[in-house]
């Protein structure tokens, strides 16, 4: 029964000046050319791109043959090869276009970056290679060594390609294989494939006037120069900043996780804000030893990660073990509507008990703000006005804190954003902010195609291509199983659990279905597995009698979550997931694999 004092002790909410004040927000931040309004690391910034942590190596073109060849040497190529790997399948290739593994944890090494998730679900397989995460949100480099221990504990460095970039990939009816060239010179294949570019990979830079006239030092957070500013990503200080005036362009995750240190280091910092982050709580901690000794008895990971989702999406969890922002805001919804008598559970209700969640939630994070930032003015423009779903939600306990150093300021453009870059600084509102650096956090390509985003278009049976195939929006089963594309498979979250709290869970589980087919296909001696049409099209079928899509709604403020507030057209509906939620999905997979069926798919 619902406990009827938490109504009475919930302070009163005024909800219709709060969706009016959201609306205001939102509108001022739409603009016409959504996606477009950004650029990439091309040109005059293509030395943006480069590299900066591994020297390219020499090496000659292969033209062999492999098992499996994987797109990808991040979360999902990792744990996909780690499965295949464990189920005897050890010819296997990674081809990855930085210069080790790790993907997000490869490229991202600015200062201050850690998961947002907790480690103990967050960073993969942790109890197959018996790593005990040192903290309960461990930083970049722990996360990348645990990328690399993976590689070397499943021996995938082997055969890995680093620095190297998939040119063309397409299927050879006539000897059932993959045929993958690359930007090395290799033309080798494969009897299967696997796809995991991930969806934030290509840095992009704001299409500013003037961008490229800038005459002092400027990079991409992806793309750190600790040549320039000092320290490591270890967190030592950024001590040649001491006499530099730094700007910092945007105020998304990224920032908020790298804005401390900047805040600390630099002569002069100004933080240019188009919309502020919903930044809660973090309370991170060193995991104590003794205490991950005792709970870590076999199986644990997978009680965690099933644990986790069960709170998150779904799930009839009494415990909470992970106990963090993610869980706190699902705990307070199915309050809400554990408030509700019975027969008034409509969809129409629930909905408005998950909104009365989120404003009390919201209000919690801007009271936050005035608690910790010293300045009232700086302090106002610091909160967020929209759902806490609405744009990736932050988490930190030094960000806020760092406005109150003598030398931040916040360069607040009320939604407009920077103005344009001229040869000496950048300009907001009308006014001229010299400095000697420009730091972009200005993120990451999200809403364009994938085969843009890939650099090349999947090329299956008949010469059908990925982007043919997905002109009306993306189908699959699984999200991992594309008709017309035998013996390939897809690595990603959506069309399955679609799981946003916790992207590796969604890998994971993929990894392994992927692993038991595959075993399935070498067992039964077939060269080609593939799912039917009639099977994807009724899991296509199956999604699209869900509630939609739960995140990305058009009357959120603008960003990648909602493609940038444009309409993003009829395909969107199908960016969601398995409709009884990401719990129900991984328990319905497992009975999937387990049965041996593999329903829906055709083994030739
Ligand atoms: P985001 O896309 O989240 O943020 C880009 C920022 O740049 C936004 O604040 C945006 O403002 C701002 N911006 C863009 N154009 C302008 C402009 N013309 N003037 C001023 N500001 C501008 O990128 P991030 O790199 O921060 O994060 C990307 C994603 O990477 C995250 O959402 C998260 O999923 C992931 N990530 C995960 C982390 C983790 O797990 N620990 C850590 C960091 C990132 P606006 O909001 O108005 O568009």
């Amino acid at each position: 029964m619902a406990d009827d004092t938490s109504a009475l002790t919930r302070p009163a909410i005024d909800k219709e000046a709060l969706k009016t004040r959201y609306r205001a927000e939102r509108d001022k931040r739409l603009r016409a050319d959504g996606n477009a309004q950004y650029k990439r690391l091309t040109g005059r910034f293509a030395h943006y791109a480069i590299d900066p942590y591994t020297p390219l190596r020499e090496r000659a073109p292969k033209t062999d043959h492999v098992a499996f060849a994987f797109v990808g040497g991040g979360f999902a190529g990792l744990v996909t090869c780690a499965r295949l790997v464990e189920a005897g399948i050890t010819d296997v290739r990674i081809v990855e276009k930085g210069g080790d593994f790790g993907g997000a944890w490869y490229w991202n090494r600015y200062p201050g970056a850690q998961c947002d998730t907790a480690s103990m679900v967050y960073m993969p397989l942790l109890e197959e290679t018996g790593h005990t995460p040192t903290e309960k949100y461990a930083h970049a480099p722990e996360i990348l060594e645990q990328c690399q221990r993976i590689g070397r504990h499943f021996g995938l460095y082997d055969n890995a390609l680093f620095h190297t970039e998939i040119t063309d990939l397409s299927w050879d009816d006539e000897r059932k294989l993959w045929v993958v060239q690359t930007n090395r010179g290799d033309e080798f294949t494969a009897s299967f494939i696997g796809l995991g570019t991930g969806p934030l990979h290509v840095a992009k830079l704001p299409g500013l006037p003037g961008i490229e006239d800038f005459h002092g030092h400027s990079f991409h957070t992806s793309r750190w120069d600790y040549d320039y500013t000092g320290g490591d990503p270890n967190g030592a200080p950024l001590d040649k900043l001491a006499n530099k005036r730094v700007a910092i362009i945007g105020t998304g995750a990224t920032a908020v996780q790298c804005v401390p240190h900047l805040a600390r280091a630099a002569k002069e910092l100004y933080v240019f804000q188009r919309t502020p982050s919903s930044v809660d709580v973090r309370d991170n901690h060193p995991i104590d030893p003794d205490w991950f000794a005792e709970i870590a008895t076999p199986g644990w990971q997978q009680r965690w990660l099933d644990n986790f989702t069960a709170n998150q999406a779904g799930g009839t969890a009494e415990e909470d073990l992970v106990k963090d922002g993610w869980t706190d805001l699902s705990r307070r919804i199915r309050s809400r509507i554990g408030d509700l008598p019975p027969q008034e559970r409509t969809p129409m209700k629930m909905w408005a008990a998950w909104e009365d969640a989120d404003f009390e939630k919201m209000e919690e994070i801007r009271a936050r703000v005035d608690s910790i930032v010293g300045d009232r003015e700086t302090a106002q423009k610091l909160k967020a006005w929209y759902r806490q779903l609405c744009k990736r939600p932050c988490f930190h306990d030094e960000y806020l804190l760092a406005f109150n150093e003598p030398g931040a300021r916040l360069i607040d453009t009320d939604g407009k954003g920077v103005e344009r870059i001229t040869a000496t600084g950048v300009v907001a509102d009308g006014a001229e902010y010299e400095v000697d650096c420009i730091i972009y956090a200005s993120g990451f390509e999200v809403g364009t195609e994938w085969t843009s985003r890939s650099g090349f278009d999947l090329e299956g049976r008949d010469g059908l291509k990925i982007s043919e195939a997905w002109a009306e929006g993306m189908k699959t089963k699984h999200g991992i199983h594309v008709h017309g594309f035998p013996n390939a498979f897809f690595v990603q979250p959506t069309q399955g659990a679609n799981l946003i709290s916790n992207v590796p869970h969604n890998l994971t589980e993929a990894g392994r279905t992927i692993a038991m087919v595959i075993r399935h296909a070498l067992d039964t001696g077939a060269r080609e597995v593939e799912v039917t049409k009639e099977a994807q099209d009724a899991w296509v079928e199956l999604l699209l009698s869900g509630p939609g899509r739960m995140i990305g709604s058009s009357d959120c403020t603008p960003g990648y979550y909602n493609n940038e507030g444009q309409d993003p057209g009829p395909a969107a509906r199908l960016n969601v997931g398995y409709p009884a939620g990401a719990s129900a999905y991984f328990k319905y997979i497992d009975q999937w694999r387990a049965s041996g069926a593999f329903e829906g798919l055709e083994f030739r």
